[in-house]
């Protein structure tokens, strides 16, 4: 197969290049050797320039140039992608910066950036004839999978970590998935996930090893650009767990700075959870990265093995970036934050990321007359629980008018 914008597949460990095929990853680094797509990107702009994406549809199929899809196939019919972007000048205000962006990401059909992934990931399992996709997640990335799985009558197969939140394996379910829950951590799931598809020949959407998902995930940076355009902030904010995430969506910003739909960079802000910051670490110290145990509230960047970590570094390296760690108190705090002064209802792992801007502000990393995106990237209703221990309790009261204006006067409220 062949499509006629992409130039090659190159891993990003050797540097070898591979043609458009069912190559996942480099055959000389095995699962080290993530494969990365390049795109010839003088083609691609004849095309998809301002004059052209002024007339297409508003969801992330119109960057098709820019993603790995051929011609023919028939697109999900479910709306992903171009999620709003909110300023909000009270928490600009808090946190003593500029100007700030929300991106709520959490709009996508299935409550999280994932959708941009398998949206990508259901397409190309068409492609080459499969019946069965699987995949290993913590949550976000299976019932996105399930649900775009629904969407385009595939049968998904989901390999769950025995933690993973009830009301994401409810979302599995309702879609109509077979979810094995694993006994083990989140790098037991992938692992027998990825055994799994190797033996039984199904399409495997774990998107670190898939090429393809990842340019799915880099249509947020393709959309950040063709949002802010002209106002482009010095920084752009996401969590990091694998890092495919960070990594796609700087790309996706790189790409359209290439295409000449935006003539300045933003600086990339990556977040990792203080027990899961493997990443952050391989980049303070510039080393390989070391597994580590996980631990954090933020369950869908808890990731202790991460597999795109290479492709994370260097793309926060590319942008002069930065990354830091934040504790799960900060990450309970950022979600008040963001839903008490911007009305954007984040989950942890979504809200962690304003808890990284914050704290890199108060670090100095990110100055006061800066301005910056933060991307959320899950819906605060996927964890309840969690958000629960954000948000308090509810006052229990009798009808009795005496006692609630004792309470009105206490809070504050008369
Ligand atoms: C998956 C996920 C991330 C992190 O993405 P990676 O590609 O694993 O780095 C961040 N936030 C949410 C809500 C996610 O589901
Ligand atoms: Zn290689």
């Amino acid at each position: 197969m062949t499509i006629k914008h992409i130039t090659r597949l190159r891993c990003v460990k050797c540097y070898k290049n591979y043609t458009l095929e069912q190559q996942y990853t480099c055959l000389v680094c095995g699962l080290e050797g993530i494969l990365d797509i390049e795109y010839d990107y003088e083609l691609v702009r004849k095309t998809l320039n301002k004059t052209s994406l002024a007339e297409r549809e508003l969801n992330h199929w119109r960057y098709r140039e820019l993603l790995p899809i051929s011609e023919s196939v028939v697109l999900p019919y479910l709306q992903v992608g171009w999620t709003p972007v909110y300023q909000s000048s009270k928490v600009a205000q808090i946190i003593d910066i500029k100007d700030i962006y929300i991106k709520d990401d959490g709009r996508n059909p299935t409550a999280s950036f994932k959708d941009r992934a398998s949206s990508v990931g259901v397409v190309k399992a068409i492609e080459q004839g499969a019946k069965i996709i699987a995949c290993a997640s913590t949550g976000n990335a299976a019932s996105s999978l399930a649900g775009f799985s629904a969407a385009v009558g595939l049968k998904s197969i989901i390999f769950v970590p025995e933690r993973a939140p009830e009301p994401k394996i409810t979302q599995l379910l309702i879609f109509g998935a077979t979810v094995i829950r694993v006994q083990g951590s989140y790098e037991d799931a992938w692992w027998f996930c990825q055994k799994a598809c190797e033996r039984w020949g199904w399409y495997n959407r774990n998107a670190a090893v898939n090429p393809y998902l990842v340019e799915g995930k880099k249509s947020a940076g393709l959309e950040i650009a063709e949002q802010m355009a002209d106002k482009m902030p010095d920084w752009v904010v996401f969590s990091v767990g694998d890092g495919c995430t960070i990594a796609g969506a700087w790309k996706g910003i790189l790409e359209m700075y290439k295409i000449g739909i935006i003539s300045r960079l933003p600086r990339i802000l990556g977040v990792q959870a203080i027990g899961a910051s493997p990443i952050v670490k391989a980049f303070r110290s510039q080393t390989d990265l070391v597994i580590s145990d996980a631990q954090t509230i933020a369950d869908s960047i808890c990731v202790g093995e991460p597999r795109n970590w290479r492709k994370a570094v260097k793309a926060i390296q590319d942008s002069n970036g930065e990354m830091i760690e934040v504790t799960d108190e900060e990450i309970l705090e950022a979600m008040r934050l963001a839903a008490r002064s911007a009305a954007v209802f984040g989950e942890p792992a979504g809200v962690a990321a304003l808890a990284g801007l914050k704290r890199a502000r108060e670090a100095g990393i990110v100055r006061a007359k800066e301005s910056a995106l933060v991307a959320i990237t899950g819906n605060g209703l996927k964890d309840v629980q969690t958000a629960r221990q954000a948000a308090g309790s509810p006052i229990s009261l009798e009808p009795n008018m005496d006692k609630l204006e004792k309470i009105l006067d206490e809070q504050h409220l008369l």
